[in-house]
Order: C-alpha cells, then structure tokens, then sequence
C-alpha cells in the first residue's frame, strides 16, 4: 500500500518535530517500509491520495478504562471521595461482559474515529475488550483489574486472564492489573511482581495519585506509594503508573534506579475535575529519566476518549505547574504524546513514530478547517486546535480502519443503539454495595 503525496509529521527522539511536505508513505501488510519524496519509488497494491493531510503516528491512549464510556454524564460535580464511593464502584456492581462489551465497542468507534489506534486500558472482564479490539480494528494493551477484596480466586482468575490475552492476538498485548497499592496489599503487590518477573509481563497500575493519597500512605503504612511499589518488587519488575501526581522529590531517586523499566501516564483533565490538587510532574520525572506518556482515564470522568484534548491539557497545565510558557513545547508536547505514549504503551521501538520498520498506525489530518486556519505551524494546530473530527483516514497495523471520517469495521449505528439500549443498567444504583470502597 501508498499513501501517495502527503506532509508527515517527524518527530525525533529529542529537539524539534518538524513536517516534511509531499512524502510517500509505502507499506507492507503491517508495517512502514519507506518514508520517501513523493514519486521516487513506485508502490504496490491500494494508493490512498494524501495530497493536502497530515500524516501523523496514531495517537495512543496511554491510560484509560475504555468500557466507562457507558457512564459518561453520571457521576458528576462530586469530591473524588464521593465520585468513586457514591457512584462509580456501586455502578460497577452492575458489571456484565455484555455490558462490557458494548461499553469498550462504542469506545473503539470513538477512538478510532479521532485518530487513535493504541489504548493501554485496566478493566474488569477485559477478555470482552479484546474482542472489542479485535472487532473494531484498534490495537490494545489490556490489564485485567483487581483488587485484593475480590480474594485469592479473583486475583488468580485476573492472572489467568492476563496470560490468555497476552497471546490471544497480534494487535493485543496484556499486562498485570492491580489496581492501586490501596486497594491491593503489600502481599499481593509482591505476588504480581513475582509473576510479572517470571512470565515477562508488565504491570499497570494507579499509584500517588494525589498528594492526599501520598499523605495518607504515609500516615498508615510509613511509605509512600512509590516507596510500597519498590519494596514489594513491582518497580524491579517493569511498571506503568497511571497519574503520579503525588510524587514526591524523595520518590525520585527509587523511580531513577528503575528508569529503563518505568513509565508513567498523565490525564491532566481528571486531575482538574476532581480537584486533586497538583499535575503529573513531568519535569521532574524527565530529569529521573523516566517517560512519560499522555491518557484520557475512563470517560465516567474525562466524559471523552479525545486524546488531542488531553494532549492540549499536558500543554497547558504544565506551562501553569511550572510557571513558565516556555516549558512543554509544542514539540516537547508531541514528543510525550508519540514517544513517550509509545512507552507506555511498552512499545517503543514499534509504535510512536512514521519510521521504516515500525508498524503503520497512521492518522491522517485534515487541516483546512477554520479553527485551524490559517496555517503558520501544523505543530501548533497539533497541540492547540486539532478536533477529532479533523481525522479523514486511519490505519492501524496497516488496514485502513476509518476511511472518509467513517469507520470500516464497525457499525457506528449499531454500536451506539446498543450503548444507549444498555447504559441504564449500569448505572442503576437500586442494587446496593459495591465492588469496594475508597479510603486510601
Ligand atoms: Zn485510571
């Protein structure tokens, strides 16, 4: 396949990200194979005209829990106490993997449909996403979540869980999902490390996510949440942490000696809605050398899975964090969304770049709107005024998966009767209980 005559994105392991205009983009059946001057080699199979789009890598969802979207709306204007106690761990007793899989399907459209093509997501029933993945044609990270109340079966079903998915697919990868060193215990956590070290899987899970919670580890167990991570072993065993934004400067040093095996995933809006008090500290992680990559979190709280959003809110808040416009550039903000999301997403040499060699997740852009125009910098319109919406064409594993802003494998129709038929009982609180209670 060519894409024929496009600009692409470059986005180089460190200084500027800049745009070569009128390139071929020539691929085999999964992956890049030349990033060439248009007309310079000829090409083989399907041309897809890029004359006047933006090719850029497929954004990756570096932290999420896609099914969520069915309780997009309802649970709203609540402290993140109230938000996970009155609502969404009572909504999430309601759990089916019917209910699953319409949630993670209507999630995929809404994905792919704004250009993204990796989700690194943590949820129940996660067998069901990744069939969703598997259907829409998006590719997956997937955590089966747990919590150490569900007891020794339910951790060892999520265990088994992780392993049957991890070979299940070539565009699905799977991970250990824990979900929070408040919610497991130190003996669980050290038992997810062992596994995690003896199957080559990684671990994913929320830590420090607030200087509250940070303060409340302290006050209880006399560590941090990134001092639990290391003594139990998960840091030694490879981990992506949703948010840290309760790290604190003593945690740096433990973070900087499991650097090449650490990543950390930032969602600025969830931190802005629920009043959490500071943002990721991406500065200071960077100079622990750790990455750092950009997600939305579930929609019960981001109310959408638009990753351009987010990246505009890692720009802007981390400007306001620091107090200096000129910190997280727009390339430094490109960077972290490509690269650094690619890491995350514990694909760095294969995802986060239009590179030969690494698979053809491409998102093409339309910039000819008014919002956009007119144009002095693509990069700009990349971080600051891009809409999902601006996304006409979309390969993942090199299928064409949205053509025309329309998705090719899903029925958008369809998808979204049976989300709106379903969404009332999930989020029906007659039942009573919940799946757990949040006291960090
Ligand atoms: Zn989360």
């Amino acid at each position: 396949m060519l894409i024929q005559n496009v600009d692409v994105l470059v986005v180089p392991e460190a200084g500027e990200c800049t745009v070569e205009t009128a390139q071929d983009i020539h691929l085999d059946d999964t992956r890049i194979t030349a990033v060439v001057p248009t007309g310079n080699r000829p090409g083989a199979g399907e041309v897809i005209d890029g004359r006047g789009l933006l090719a850029v890598p497929g954004l990756i969802n570096s932290h999420t829990h896609s099914p969520m979207v069915l309780m997009r709306g309802a649970a709203e204007d609540l402290s993140i106490d109230d938000w996970f106690n009155r609502r969404i761990w009572p909504m999430e007793v309601n759990l089916t993997p019917e209910r699953v899989r319409a949630g993670a399907r209507l999630a995929c459209a809404e994905m792919l449909l704004g250009g993204v093509t990796t989700f690194v997501d943590h949820y129940f029933h996660a067998d069901q996403i990744a069939q969703a993945a598997i259907e829409s044609g998006i590719r997956a990270d997937l955590a089966p979540t747990y919590f150490s109340s569900l007891g020794a079966e339910g951790i060892d079903a999520a265990i088994a869980t992780t392993r049957e998915l991890a070979t299940l697919h070539p565009r699905i990868t799977a991970g250990l999902g824990p979900h929070a060193t408040y919610t497991v215990s130190d003996d669980d956590l050290r038992r997810t490390a062992d596994v995690a070290r003896a199957d080559g899987l990684r671990i994913h899970l929320h830590a420090a996510e607030s200087d509250d919670q940070t303060q409340a580890s302290l006050d209880k167990h006399q560590a941090t949440p990134i001092e639990i991570l290391d003594r139990t072993g998960v840091l030694d065993a490879g981990a992506l942490i949703a948010h840290g934004c309760g790290i604190r400067a003593a945690d740096l040093p433990i973070l900087e000696r499991h650097a090449g095996r650490t990543t950390v995933a930032t969602c600025p809006k969830v931190y802005l809605k629920l009043a959490m008090g500071e943002v990721t500290p991406i500065k200071q992680l960077q100079a622990a050398k750790i990455r750092v990559g950009i997600g939305t979190d579930g929609a019960a709280v981001h109310n959408t899975l638009d990753v351009w959003e987010a990246i505009r809110l890692v720009a802007l808040t981390q400007k306001h964090r620091e107090d200096d416009a000129e910190w997280m550039t727009l390339s430094d903000t490109i960077r972290l969304a490509t690269r650094g999301s690619a890491a995350a997403a514990n694909q760095p040499d294969t995802l986060g770049a239009l590179e030969p060699g690494r698979q053809a997740d491409i998102a093409l852009l339309d910039l000819s709107g008014p919002h956009n125009q007119p144009l002095h910098d693509p990069r700009a319109a990349l971080v600051y005024s891009v809409r999902p919406s601006d996304v006409t064409t979309v390969l993942v594993a090199g299928q064409v998966v949205v053509r025309d802003r329309q998705l090719t494998t899903l029925d958008l129709a369809e998808t979204l009767a049976e989300a709106r038929a379903i969404a009332h009982t999930l989020t029906d609180l007659s039942r009573g209980g919940a799946v757990q209670h949040y006291n960090p």
